[in-house]
Formats: C-alpha cells, sequence, structure tokens
C-alpha cells in the first residue's frame, strides 16, 4: 500500500485514527472538525479508535478517522479565513494546487492537505467507499443525514433511524462530500446534534458502530451495543426516520447583522406569521406555516436558517422506480432542455424557455441545479456518475 503520510508535513497529525482489516472489505473514511468549532465528531473517532485497537474482532476492510481543519480546531472556530466546506469547488482546488503554499490561506492548506490524502486513498484502494463527515449543528436539533440525491446515498442513509434531507447542494456551494460525490461514491454527511454536548459525541460513536455493521466492515454479532446504538440514535431523533427537502435558504453575508429570536429548534413547526429573526434590524416573519432547519446561533455562517419539507413516501418511490428506468433521457424532449455535452453528465435548461417547468421534475430523476448564469441553469445528474456496480454486493444495496 503507498504510504498516506507522504508530502505534507502535518498529514501525519492530520490521522485520527486507521485500522487496517484482515480481509478485504469496505473503506470506511470519516472526518471530524471540519469546521473547527465543531468537536464531537473529533472526540467520537477518538474514542471508537481506541476501542478498535482494542478488541479483538475481525475487520474487513480499512477504516480511517481524518482531522478537518486543524487551526480552526485548535482555536475552536468555525474556521480560520473561509469556511473549509464551502471551497471544494473545481475551480477554486485548480486555483488552489496551481498557487505557491506560502500564498495559501490557512483553509487552503487544509484543502490541500486533504486532498492529497484523499487523492492517495483513491489510488491505493479499490474496494467500495464510504465517505462520512460527522458535523453539529449552533441550535438544538434532532439527529440527521444530509446526502446528495443518488439512489446509493439514499438507500444507505435510510438504514440509519434518523431523518434524511435531501437537496442542500442546491443551496450550498462547495461542500467536501458534494466534491467526493462527483467520483460516485456513497458520502453521508451526519449532523448528530447541538456544538459540543454529550449527546453529539455520543450520536456519532453510535453513528459509527452502524456504519461498520451496515457496510459489513464488521458482523452485528461482534458490536454487543448494536441494539442500544440503534435505540438511542432512535430515540434522539424522536422516531423521526422521514425525508425532507430544503425549499429555502435565508442567505446572508459577512457585512449583514442577522439575530435569530432565541430557542428555536431544527425541525421545530413555525406557524404563519412568527417573528424569527431579525435581518440588518428588519424583523423576519415566517411566510406560512412550515419546518424551520439549522437556526443560526453563532457568529460565523452564510444561512440564516432553511425551511424544509416533507418528501411523501410516494414521490420517493416513484422517484426511484423511474431512476431505474433511466426515465431521464425523455427530458431531453422538453423545449429548452438538452445535454450540456455528450458526456449527459448534466442538463443545460434555457430559462427563457423552460422557466415553467417546475424543479420537482428534475429532482425526481436525480437532478440537482445549479444557475450559471442568469439564463441558464445547469443540471447535475447524481446518478450517472454513481458507482451502483461497485456496491452492488454490499449487503443493503
Ligand atoms: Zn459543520
Amino acid at each position: 500500500m503507498k504510504d498516506l503520510l507522504v508530502a505534507p508535513k502535518k498529514v501525519k497529525n492530520r490521522i485520527i485514527g486507521h485500522f487496517q482489516g484482515s480481509e478485504p472489505g469496505p473503506i470506511l473514511v470519516f472526518f471530524g472538525g471540519i469546521h473547527g468549532n465543531e468537536p464531537s465528531g473529533v472526540q467520537a473517532l477518538e474514542h471508537v479508535f481506541k476501542t478498535l485497537n482494542k478488541k479483538s474482532v475481525t475487520v474487513k476492510g480499512s477504516v480511517y478517522g481524518i482531522l478537518g481543519n486543524i487551526p480552526a480546531i485548535l482555536q475552536k472556530r468555525r474556521f480560520l479565513q473561509k469556511d473549509l466546506n464551502r471551497l471544494w469547488l473545481k475551480k477554486e482546488i485548480e486555483r488552489i494546487k496551481e498557487s505557491k503554499e506560502e500564498d495559501r490561506t490557512h483553509e487552503e492548506k487544509e484543502l490541500y492537505e486533504l486532498l492529497v490524502l484523499i487523492n492517495n486513498l483513491f489510488d491505493t484502494h479499490h474496494e467500495p467507499f464510504y465517505f462520512i463527515d460527522f458535523h453539529t449543528t449552533s441550535s438544538k436539533t434532532l439527529p440527521f443525514i444530509t446526502i446528495n440525491d443518488a439512489m446509493i446515498n439514499r438507500k444507505f442513509a435510510r438504514l440509519f433511524p434518523v431523518p434524511i434531507i435531501l437537496g442542500i447542494e442546491e443551496y450550498l456551494e462547495g461542500p467536501l462530500l458534494s466534491y467526493i460525490n462527483e467520483f460516485g461514491y456513497v458520502t453521508l454527511g451526519f449532523e448528530s446534534g447541538q456544538h459540543a454536548t454529550e449527546e453529539a459525541r455520543t450520536n456519532s460513536i453510535a453513528f459509527f458502530w452502524l456504519t461498520m455493521v451496515y457496510s459489513g466492515a464488521i458482523p452485528k454479532e461482534t458490536v454487543p451495543a448494536f441494539d442500544s446504538y440503534f435505540k438511542e440514535l432512535k430515540s434522539s431523533s424522536a422516531n423521526n426516520m422521514n425525508f425532507y427537502e430544503i425549499r429555502k435558504r435565508f442567505a446572508i453575508t459577512p457585512e449583514d447583522s442577522f439575530k435569530m429570536e432565541p430557542a428555536f429548534q431544527s425541525f421545530q413547526i413555525i406557524e404563519k406569521g412568527t417573528l424569527l429573526a431579525h435581518y440588518n434590524d428588519e424583523p423576519v416573519y415566517a411566510e406560512k406555516k412550515s419546518i424551520l432547519f439549522m437556526p443560526l446561533y453563532q457568529p460565523l455562517g452564510a444561512e440564516g436558517y432553511f425551511i424544509i419539507k416533507r418528501i411523501p413516501k410516494w414521490i420517493l418511490n416513484m422517484s426511484a422506480s423511474l431512476r431505474k428506468v433511466k426515465a431521464d433521457h425523455l427530458l431531453t424532449i422538453l423545449p429548452g432542455v438538452s445535454w450540456r455535452d455528450s458526456s449527459k453528465k448534466q442538463l443545460l435548461v434555457n430559462l427563457k424557455v423552460a422557466r415553467f417547468y417546475s424543479k420537482a421534475i428534475f429532482h425526481l430523476l436525480g437532478f440537482r441545479s445549479r444557475k450559471i448564469d442568469q439564463t441558464h441553469l445547469v443540471i447535475n445528474n447524481r446518478e450517472k456518475v454513481a458507482k451502483n456496480e461497485m456496491y452492488k454486493d454490499s449487503p443493503w444495496f
């Protein structure tokens, strides 16, 4: 195996733990502390690797625990100069790769080191990958999963007894997992609770062991606490195993003043007219009865809050069936919709012609959009790149 610890000096400290199984199997990669003010994931990983190293169990495959934004973790800040979870855009990455080390910001240096590490993993392993990114939120919340909407992600995510949020990729630029998802691997973000709470830490530990079992890395019988981990997550998420879709993002910039009213929680139902926040000293009220998501209670962040909506089961089923028959090719019959290039990974939608189509049609078929200019949307097909073949022998597939 190629040495993972080559090149950047700090990479060595970046590995919280690495456990090499005795038989071939899945490659599990867990990240903690991509945001420096979210210690729970890091603590959970330190804890599970201690246990793994003590136990004499047979593990298949390989497990990695990786530190995210090290200088920010040391200072307990979300980031120092730029949000490390908003930098993973192709153009940005190319620019950072070409820049001189001394010209890079703190987070650009961190990105570069992580990139080297991830590329090394891609080069050295050819088994099914699972990338899990541990986060927490500034508000109280049920634990939840965020995924890019490929069927492999949905299938794997729904094994866990927590709610699942689809489509955050349309609202956030450059999260680490969207970058990794481009390669077609299973990727899950797990938000385990409120920053630095004991519950957030134990939920991450539970999530780790469930991932180990569900991916086939370790037999369920060898995790004696499996059932209690499952129950713990289930009760922590109040038995909520629904899928949700992001409907609205309240964007803010560093120049804005934004103050959320106290004591709101993620997944809280808010009535029309509820006073939510003050934005540049103007009151912000709920436009209609809806579900609040990730209200901001920390100084740094680009979203004041989100609004989410539950996705009915029949829609989830219909979209699974449509993807199976690859109905996406029918979309290009619509006026104003064409493939962006011959790879057929992206659709180009001319908004002058096609502004009346509901985004929902595209979502059903696994497409998620980004606006590239005033008149065009580019829509990525998550199914097209998904490495379904790779996972077909996995226990959950
Ligand atoms: Zn975070």
